[in-house]
């Protein structure tokens, strides 16, 4: 693409709006779509102490939330109530042997992060612990709930004093609630969900029980392992891994399951025909080593790529991902197309959430300090470069930027995903579609205005292949066709 040097002030060309996608002030991290949280529970039946796995399970969770982590354990022989520490920061950050060492309990549940519901302060960080009556609850929570005002102001005008402004905690009081009715505790885990509308996968710690509970679109995922007389929950399956444990299987969507010594009870009273599993999880949000539903999320990626190499062929030298989840779909791309597949990026992992951003003018940007690009790698060649989404333009036009200053002859770009058109009520920050720039332009503009010699998205008709064919999934972010109807007000964001 050429571009224009006279650079007039009313220009509204295509090298003008790639020329203020490059200098927009907007951060790498802005132009990233979050997941919300990361949940994990263990019940150790032997009586040892759960809280340095629970630890390492959050590590191996940590992509899904960045701000915050906790850990709540109790102890099922010993004296009642729950200890608990949470802090903003990464795991590694909040946790040391000595704030660990203080956390003994043979059952436990802890938490991972990332605000979409809630402003980012310690208050709303999880597990959080609830008492009551009847005794104490520990509770950590994955999604984001579409009736969460109404309930917040149902239960404020019947007494509750909520000490944050998260979703969460509404299912934490219901659940409390209900248990003053319901004989036990998964009775009143499973009446609080017929109350709630929206996404959750939850892990509920009582004084002898572990639940596990999943909505009944089954929205977020969530797992059950074991490792000899060890059960745990978890968000993903790498967890799992990480702690030595075995997959057992997945909590059904709907399905409340009640882990304790004498069994573990399944109560499947909510489960649902209708499901709608999050397709972005395969996309971009849960690790390649994990597995949703039955379906390993590298072999999805790959699947994408190959799907791409179909749909949207070129001819080129190299292909190449970017870091992390373009690389499986660059993978697949190259086994369907014949075309190498290269490395093109250096990615620096040690850019932590102190990261001070470059001010606009300085020659460093955001992109800069966290990729690098192999000049030997691409100089010279027809790249095809694969990438998972595309969200305001703002990355893709600095990545592309930083292919072709490296020498690329041409770089052809290929989305792992279709294109973002609708904003996302379940749990991620996909922004509203003013933000989205395939809502207000056609893929040959969005072309040109990241600067790429050619675009293409993934086929929105294509998008179950990814996981075996299966159309019980969400692509709402995609098509506009909510599971639940979305709510009036944007509910995402400061509550109460
Ligand atoms: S709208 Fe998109 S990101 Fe949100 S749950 Fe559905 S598929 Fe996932």
């Amino acid at each position: 693409m050429t571009f224009c040097k006279n650079k007039c002030a009313d220009c509204k060309s295509v090298c003008k709006m790639n020329e203020e996608l490059l200098n927009r002030e907007d951060d790498f991290e802005g132009d990233i779509i979050h997941d919300e949280c990361g949940v994990f529970g263990a019940y150790d039946f032997d009586g040892h102490d759960v809280s340095s796995t629970i630890y390492y399970g959050l590590f191996a969770l940590q992509h899904r939330g960045q701000e915050s982590a906790g850990i709540a354990v109790g102890d099922t022989n010993g004296p009642k109530g729950v200890k608990c520490y949470k802090d903003m920061g990464l795991v590694n950050e909040v946790f040391n042997n000595e704030n660990l060492s203080k956390l003994n309990g043979d059952i436990g549940v802890g938490h991972v992060r990332y605000s979409t519901a809630g402003s980012s302060v310690r208050e709303n960080a999880q597990p959080l612990v609830i008492n009551y009556v009847k005794g104490t609850l520990g509770m950590a929570h994955n999604g984001n709930l579409l009736n969460a005002v109404e309930l917040r102001e149902e239960l404020s005008y019947t007494g509750a004093i909520f000490q944050t402004t998260i979703d969460s905690e509404v299912i934490a009081y219901l659940i409390a609630r209900e248990r003053l009715y319901a004989p036990t505790v998964e009775l009143s885990v499973r009446n609080a969900m017929r109350r709630i509308k929206g996404a959750y996968s939850l892990v509920v710690m009582s004084p002898k029980k572990l639940i596990g509970a999943r909505d009944p679109f089954g929205f977020k995922p969530l797992c059950i392992g074991k490792r000899d007389n060890t059960y745990f929950l978890s968000s993903e399956t790498c967890a799992l891994d990480t702690v030595g444990a075995e997959f057992v299987r997945d909590v059904e969507p709907g399905e409340v399951v009640t882990i304790t010594p004498e069994g573990i009870f399944s109560d499947k009273s909510l489960c649902q025909e209708k499901h709608a599993r999050c397709i972005f999880e395969y996309i971009y949000f849960a690790r390649p080593d994990s597995k949703i539903d039955g379906m390993g999320v590298y072999e999805s990626r790959i699947i994408a790529g190959k799907i791409l190499a179909q749909t949207h062929p070129v001819e080129a030298d190299l292909v190449v991902g970017v870091p992390e989840s373009g690389n499986p779909a660059a993978l697949g791309y190259s086994i369907e197309s014949g075309i190498p597949y290269g490395n093109a990026f250096i990615k620096n992992n040690y850019v932590g959430r102190t990261f001070i951003k470059p001010k606009q003018g300085e020659r460093e940007s955001s992109v800069k300090v966290k990729l690098n690009v192999l000049k030997e790698a691409v100089a010279g060649k027809r790249v095809v470069m694969i990438d998972d989404s595309i969200v305001r333009g703002t990355t893709s036009a600095r990545i592309v930027n930083l292919l072709k200053a490296a020498g690329a002859n041409e770089v052809h770009v290929r989305i792992s995903s279709p294109a973002f058109l609708h904003p996302c009520y379940f749990g991620t920050d996909i922004p509203s579609e003013d933000q989205l720039i395939a809502s207000g332009h056609s893929v040959e503009e969005i072309c040109k205005m990241i600067g790429a010699d050619s675009l293409g998205y993934l086929d929105v008709t294509r998008l179950s292949e990814m996981i075996g064919g299966k159309t019980d999934i969400c692509d709402a972010c995609f098509t506009g066709n909510y599971p639940i109807e979305p709510p009036k007000i944007d509910i995402r964001g400061e509550m109460g």
